[in-house]
């Protein structure tokens, strides 16, 4: 069967997620033809079941806590209970204001948005029902799906991040099951709602992925407010009844919970989409390209989940814009994979943008690190917080590396972004004025030690 010609596009787009819909609309900004393929809610993982949502919670589980330790600010609030309906209103009401914004968005780009699951019928033919859509490019960006364990089935009292986000109340005991960005931050949200929370990592450490300072530092954070960190502890099992889910440890020993949050990564949605048929490379799943994003197929993209590395939505974003960039013959940069920022956002957040430390030194040799304390910041000492700011530089060379622990520490991102990816030395940000009394001063006092003149810093 021939393409309809009113169904050839310049670009084709299989998934609407960050990764996708970026694409879509960088594309049809410089003047493509576009048609943007989804089979669920335009807006993927991250508005519907990933970032918004969850960070809705961490907001409602931040006014649970602010309420609980009023009296420590001198207002006397008790915290009455959490109320689950409430808070999945409150969460469901910002996903929707987004999601129509969305859909508003890509409908003024006069994107075609096709409603469906597609798979690819050569590398540059999708289907999607009847409908054959052509693209002299096409992009893939199908996203990500969240892993169990081999033999670990999901339902009832075991679920994965999705299930988890529409709890209609608290559970008493919480096993979360993997210590990374997802598990923590869940982790987090529950022991404010005032569940008991275990969380039982393989790993010798949380967030593994991070520098290790902060790993330990949230690991002490969290010993402090009861949640419980199982660190280098493998998980044998898990069996539920009606009342209880039971957690099996390889050492022997067992956890009864509530509600078992299985959270040990997210996998490729790659399969049986055609990708191979295409000739397209796939490796355990995952789609792997050059550094312009290019498969080893002429004009078929990859962006998002689907591409081995970080899997945020922002790098999705910055990926969906560089293709459609390069289709349009526009020559962007290449994005640097470690320049892209972290925020993970349990209470206390971390923030990091760079190399880890262990990285700097593999890659640099000689390297200088400075640790400031938030102690000696004025705003976390309002706030009651307690973490730092680490630097890591080449040695007498630029910053290549920021490491940020405390409460709302990911709202200091965007300057230590910019240090790292723009090369500054501690010098130049040390000639920086930072407003007082912001935390954003610690990134500032960082620097002003690691120049050599420290203001507000205790050895
Ligand atoms: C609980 C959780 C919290 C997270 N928090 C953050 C965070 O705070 N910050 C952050 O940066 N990242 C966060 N992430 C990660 C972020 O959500 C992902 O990195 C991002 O959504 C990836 O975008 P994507 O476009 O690759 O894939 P997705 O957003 O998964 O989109 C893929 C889309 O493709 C569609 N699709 C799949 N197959 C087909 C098909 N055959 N036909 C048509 N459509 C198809 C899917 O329906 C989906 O809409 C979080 C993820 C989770 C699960």
């Amino acid at each position: 069967m021939s393409a309809d010609a009113a169904d050839d596009y310049d670009v084709v787009i299989l998934g609407g997620g960050s990764g996708g819909y970026a694409c879509a609309l960088r594309s049809a900004e410089l003047g493509l033809s576009v048609a943007l393929v989804e089979k669920g809610k335009l807006g993927g993982t991250c508005l519907h079941v990933g970032c918004i949502p969850t960070k809705a919670l961490l907001h409602a589980a931040e006014i649970a806590d602010a309420a609980r330790e009023s009296e420590r600010f001198g207002v006397r609030a008790t915290l009455d209970s959490v109320d689950m309906p409430g808070v999945n209103a409150y969460k469901d009401g910002v996903v929707g204001r987004l999601h129509k914004g969305l859909q508003g968005l890509v409908k003024a780009a006069a994107i075609d948005y096709v409603e469906g699951a597609g798979r690819l019928d050569g590398p540059h033919t999708v289907v999607v029902g009847d409908r054959r859509i052509t693209g002299k490019n096409v992009v893939l960006a199908t996203g990500s799906y969240a892993k169990s364990l081999p033999g670990l089935e999901i339902g009832g009292r075991i679920m994965t991040s999705e299930q988890a986000l529409s709890l209609d109340h608290v559970p008493d005991r919480v096993v979360v099951l993997g210590g990374g960005v997802i598990g923590v931050e869940f982790a987090s949200v529950f022991r404010s709602f005032g569940s008991e929370v275990t969380v039982v990592e393989a790993l010798p450490r949380l967030v593994a992925a991070e520098d290790e300072a902060l790993s330990k530092q949230l690991e002490r954070a969290f010993r402090k407010r009861k949640i419980t960190c199982l660190t280098g502890v493998r998980f044998a099992g898990a069996s539920q009844s009606d009342d209880a889910v039971t957690v099996s440890l390889e050492s022997g020993d067992t956890i009864e919970a509530d509600l078992l949050l299985v959270a040990v990564g997210r996998g490729p949605v790659t399969d049986g989409l055609g990708y191979a048929e295409a000739g397209i490379t796939v490796d355990r799943g995952f789609v792997p390209t050059d550094e312009r994003l290019g498969t080893n197929v002429d004009g078929v993209y990859a962006v998002g989940d689907i591409v081995p590395g970080l899997q945020l939505a922002h790098r999705g974003f910055a990926q969906g814009i560089f293709v459609a960039e390069q289709i349009a013959g526009l020559s962007p940069v290449p994005i640097v994979e470690s320049g892209i920022p972290r925020v993970t956002y349990c209470d206390p957040e971390i923030a990091s943008v760079g190399l880890t430390e262990a990285q700097a030194r593999e890659q640099h040799g000689a390297v200088e690190t400075y640790e400031y304390n938030l102690g000696g910041n004025g705003k976390s000492q309002i706030l009651g917080t307690q973490g730092f700011v680490k630097l890591v530089r080449a040695e007498g060379g630029p910053i290549v590396g920021v490491h940020m622990i405390g409460a709302r520490m990911g709202e200091q991102i965007g300057e230590a972004q910019l240090i790292v990816n723009w090369e500054a030395h501690p010098e130049d940000v040390a000639g920086l004025v930072h407003a007082h009394p912001t935390q954003n001063e610690a990134l500032g006092e960082a620097h002003l030690a690691l120049a050599g003149k420290p203001l507000h810093a205790h050895a």
